[in-house]
């Protein structure tokens, strides 16, 4: 019989965030990326019913035709709902637990396009469905075409 040898180390350990430098093609979502650099939210618009998608896509998921229109949807939208995590989770860009004190809201914007962010309110109880909020930006130097360069979104 085999003895079993115990591991000298049997502990892996990984450090974040790891330090990767890749260049990632963002395609048909460029625009949007370019747009977002310059404190722009833009949708692509189903040609069938005039439903505007954010983040865009090249494809309507409803009718399965190309989105080929861009529309601007504004600075401003209108709360859908607001929830708050009430226990730590880990932040995907950092690795770090992390406790969130902002909520995280759905907002329908004066394009008619959907889209998810974080709000300055954290009173939840102070968000009611249909009022206006408005997006905050990273200062335009700072921005990197992503979502997260609207830093949160404030109630009008
Ligand atoms: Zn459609």
């Amino acid at each position: 019989m085999l003895k079993k040898e115990e591991p000298k180390d049997p502990a892996v350990a990984f450090r974040y965030p790891r330090v990767i430098t890749y260049k990632h093609s963002l395609g048909y979502q460029s625009k949007f990326a370019h747009a977002l650099k310059m404190g722009r939210i833009i949708a692509t618009k189903c040609p069938v019913d005039g439903r505007c998608t954010v983040p865009p896509r090249i494809v309507c998921p409803m009718h399965h035709v190309k989105q080929t229109e861009w529309v601007d949807q504004g600075q401003r939208g209108k709360l859908l709902s607001a929830f708050k995590i009430n226990f730590p989770m880990f932040d995907s860009r950092t690795g770090e637990l992390k406790s969130w004190e902002t909520p995280i809201v759905s907002i329908e914007l004066e394009g008619g396009a959907r889209m998810d962010g974080w709000c300055a309110e954290t009173d939840t109880e102070k968000l009611k469905p249909g009022m206006i909020l408005e997006a905050v930006w990273r200062p335009e130097e700072e921005r990197q075409g992503r979502v997260d360069d609207i830093l949160y979104w404030k109630p009008v």
